[in-house]
């Protein structure tokens, strides 16, 4: 039986101090934030999560976004997926993140879905969700099926022998290429975690997915001032045109001067195990010409890694050609 309780206004330390109970953050944690709800519910229904107690963080006050003293900007954990895409800041200097949050789910979903509820969204691989199948992920130790089985959305970079999921978010891809940091308050105080190091590889505990420890609260996201000149594109690839999951996407910042590329930074989505930041496709795009034959060594190179399964080879291919594009467009607007 679950119990649900709203957490005081104003008050995120008594929501800490009732999550510092629960067993784990991780998967099988006892006690859970409820922020929009779109992941949780959905998995509950499925009993793939089973908390006995549900937090609703929704009154705290994580909910606005601003600017911050060294110019750039600070983003509640509970802004809305919607509110944040169409805030002008985020339009005018961060572009690359309002595309991606747009990208993703359906407008109903985005206007309950959360900043730090996307950042927590679960893998949409089919035995995970399915609790009558083995899942290493789900239920530590029992196998992964996908590896022979049903991969063809699922992750071919920074998999293990033990889980091959990939992450399904589009807005984590943005603010991986951002370089974003995220806040976390916990029992032991606040710290500020860089984005790179939030999610885990799956390595041989992949039901570990980010750093969380029992009671711990995203309060916020910041990004760093925006880079002046840069052009950004986020570029999304899937089976239909709308309300679906990436099957390789593109976030791509870039400043060009003297038609050489002056800084780049790149992240993939859809293909990695963790929102996919690749240094190597930046250094192969530093300081050359920003032509297609560029584009193109630097899809290359942010594949080299790759490890594709039965059903998924197909995207080493769809990633290059998504990240060539999206470089091509980005320096072409
Ligand atoms: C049909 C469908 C299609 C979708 N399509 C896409 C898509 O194309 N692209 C995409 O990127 N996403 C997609 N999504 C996923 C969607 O973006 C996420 O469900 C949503 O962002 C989760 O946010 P939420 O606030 O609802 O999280 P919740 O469900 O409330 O929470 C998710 C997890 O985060 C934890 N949590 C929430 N807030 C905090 C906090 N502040 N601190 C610590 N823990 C916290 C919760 O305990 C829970 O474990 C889709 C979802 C659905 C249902
Ligand atoms: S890929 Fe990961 S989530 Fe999917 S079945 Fe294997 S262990 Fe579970």
């Amino acid at each position: 039986m679950h119990t649900f309780e709203f957490t005081r206004p104003g008050d995120p330390d008594a929501a800490i101090a009732a999550a510092a109970h629960a067993k784990t953050a991780q998967q099988g944690a006892d006690v859970r934030f409820l922020a929009g709800g779109t992941t949780l519910l959905d998995l509950m229904k499925l009993n793939v999560e089973t908390p006995d107690r549900l937090l609703d963080i929704n009154r705290l006050p994580l909910d606005k976004v601003e600017a911050t003293h060294d110019g750039g900007l600070k983003i509640g954990a509970t802004v809305r997926n919607s509110d944040l895409a169409h805030h002008p800041a985020v339009q005018r200097d961060y572009a690359v993140l309002s595309q991606a949050i747009l990208a993703g789910a359906s407008t109903q979903l985005r206007n309950m879905a959360t900043t730090a509820g996307n950042i927590l969204q679960r893998t949409r691989c089919v035995y995970f969700r399915d609790t009558a199948m083995p899942c290493n992920k789900r239920e530590p130790g029992s196998g992964c099926p996908a590896i022979t089985g049903h991969n063809r959305t699922l992750a071919i970079l920074g998999t293990s022998e033990h889980c091959i999921a990939s992450n399904p978010s589009d807005m984590c891809v943005a603010m991986a290429a951002l370089d974003a940091t995220v806040h976390v308050r916990g029992p032991g105080g606040e710290r500020a975690v860089p984005f790179g190091e939030f999610h885990l590889l799956p390595g041989d505990t992949p039901d570990r997915e980010n750093v969380l420890e029992a009671g711990d609260l995203i309060t916020h996201v910041t990004l760093p001032p925006p880079i002046a000149g840069s052009k950004q594109v986020y570029l999304k690839l899937r089976d239909r045109a709308s309300y679906e999951f990436a099957l390789a996407s593109a976030a791509v910042v870039i400043t060009v001067g003297g038609g050489n590329v002056t800084l780049a930074r790149v992240a993939l989505g859809g293909v990695g195990t963790k929102p996919w930041r690749s240094p190597e496709a930046e250094a192969a795009l530093t300081g050359r010409p920003a032509a297609r034959e560029t584009f193109r060594s630097a899809a290359d190179a942010a594949l080299r890694g790759a490890k594709p399964r039965s059903g998924n080879a197909y995207k080493v291919e769809l990633a290059k050609r998504c990240l060539a594009h999206a470089l091509e467009l980005a320096t072409r607007a």
